[in-house]
């Protein structure tokens, strides 16, 4: 082996794409009920786009951003997320105009230099959405209803909402006044990451996972006390959505999330079948966002979650299906002439909308037969003496029933069979 896939990425091999499949048809059909449309962009945007929204002093953008320059000394950057460059997408191509509501899914690979682990990668798959144009407590229910309703409908259990506020514009410095005054006296125990964010971004020390930094945090001020009337409101409409829906969450005061666009309403879905990584979906409200990137006020609020990890909890459950896709009709010529004639027949069925598949190599029939029944084949056409130019045999492999064709007659009983 000369190279080896670079660290923290995977390969995703036969055996595990059906999964894949599953779950973004899942994905797609519940966003047709809930009226996203699709939107594909690039995968590398200007860095700056990233710097500036998810802020200079997060872990993403300072630690983990594949950043490089192009031939001309442009600085880009594969996409760590896919919210900014939804929303630079949705302003360049005036979607704004056009709609008072843009409501966008998207599904693809993120970038992230991350220490890889279980469930964590270098490069990952997201399956996200954002409602652009609405500031609609509704809208952040329905959003994590749609996270749910997917979940559900592929079978992941054990799942639980976590949900904050973080406010807005108008109280946030008021919440991280009362944070620093209360980290204050301990600052000098906390980590090198939290000092500093204690004067730059004060709310996202309740981001840290550094154990001893936390036990410093139990007793914090709960933001919701500090929270303008307007985001008080606002939260407890999405919670009363929530119940409405019958969606159980838990408050947890902590959950600020370590971008820097996100205000008012943040959540995760949480699952207990994925061990340290076991985040399986996040999101929250950016109302900021749009006009920071130069747009007019416009709210937002959308979430993310991750193809690997959904992966994982489906391959842990015993339901975890794999897709149909075996041979159903083999095709077995026993010489060159017949395999030319057999190419022909393959072609045809292929055309008629049967998954079939045939040996270029082996006469042998009895090989052939064995190759058969490893695929799955539930049909084999035999091509040998016992039948002339235009004809074949047609073996059903379960009641080992057999009976002669012309090839014309054999493709309209195989599309009976099939596609009827
Ligand atoms: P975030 O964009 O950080 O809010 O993450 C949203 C979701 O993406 C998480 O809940 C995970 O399911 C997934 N995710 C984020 N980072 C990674 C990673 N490095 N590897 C695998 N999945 C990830």
């Amino acid at each position: 082996m000369k190279y080896n896939i670079p660290r923290g990425t995977k390969d995703i091999l036969p055996d595990e794409s059906p999964l894949w499949q599953r779950i973004e048809s899942t994905a797609q059909s519940i966003f047709k009920r809930f009226n996203f449309k699709e939107i594909r962009t690039p995968i590398f945007e200007v860095t700056e786009l990233f710097s500036r929204s998810i802020g200079d002093n997060t872990d993403i953008v300072e630690k983990e951003m594949y950043t490089f320059l192009d031939k001309k000394e442009r600085s880009l950057t594969l996409r760590p997320e896919g919210t900014a460059p939804i929303t630079r997408a949705y302003l360049q191509n005036g979607l704004h105009k056009t709609a008072p509501i843009s409501k966008l899914y998207y599904i693809g690979p993120m970038f992230r230099y991350e220490r890889p682990q279980a469930g964590r990668y270098r490069q990952f798959h997201q399956i996200g959405v954002e409602n652009l144009g609405s500031e609609h407590p509704f809208a952040d229910a329905e959003v994590i209803n749609l996270g749910i309703h997917i979940f559900d409908e592929l079978g992941l259990k054990d799942l639980s909402v976590q949900i904050n506020t973080v406010g807005c514009s108008v109280c946030r410095p008021v919440i991280e006044e009362r944070l620093k005054q209360f980290i204050q006296n301990n600052l000098n125990s906390l980590c090198t990451d939290c000092q500093t964010r204690f004067d730059n971004k004060p709310l996202r020390i309740l981001d840290c996972k550094n154990k001893k930094c936390q036990t410093y945090f139990a007793g914090l001020p709960d933001i919701r006390k500090s929270i303008c009337q307007e985001c008080s409101d606002h939260f407890n409409q999405v919670l009363e959505c929530l119940d409405a829906l019958n969606i159980s969450f838990t408050i947890n005061p902590r959950l600020v999330r370590g971008l820097d666009y996100y205000s008012r309403t943040t959540f995760e879905i949480v699952s207990n079948q994925l061990g340290a990584q076991n985040a399986i979906c996040g999101g929250g409200r950016y109302d900021g966002l749009v006009s920071q990137l130069g747009g007019s006020h416009t709210p937002a609020v959308g979430l993310a979650f991750g193809i690997e990890r959904a992966v994982m909890i489906l391959q842990s459950l015993e339901t975890a299906a794999t897709a149909d896709d075996h041979i159903q009709v083999y095709l077995a010529p026993c010489d060159l002439d017949r395999r030319v004639r057999g190419f022909y027949v393959l072609n045809e069925l292929r055309r008629a909308g049967i998954r079939c598949e045939m040996d270029y190599v082996r006469d042998s029939l009895k090989a052939q037969l064995k190759q058969a029944n490893k695929l799955g084949a539930e049909y084999v056409v035999i091509f040998n003496d016992d039948t002339t130019k235009r004809q074949c045999t047609l073996k059903n492999m379960k009641t080992s029933k057999q009976g002669v064709f012309t090839f014309s007659k054999l493709k309209k009983h195989l599309q009976g069979v099939y596609t009827c």
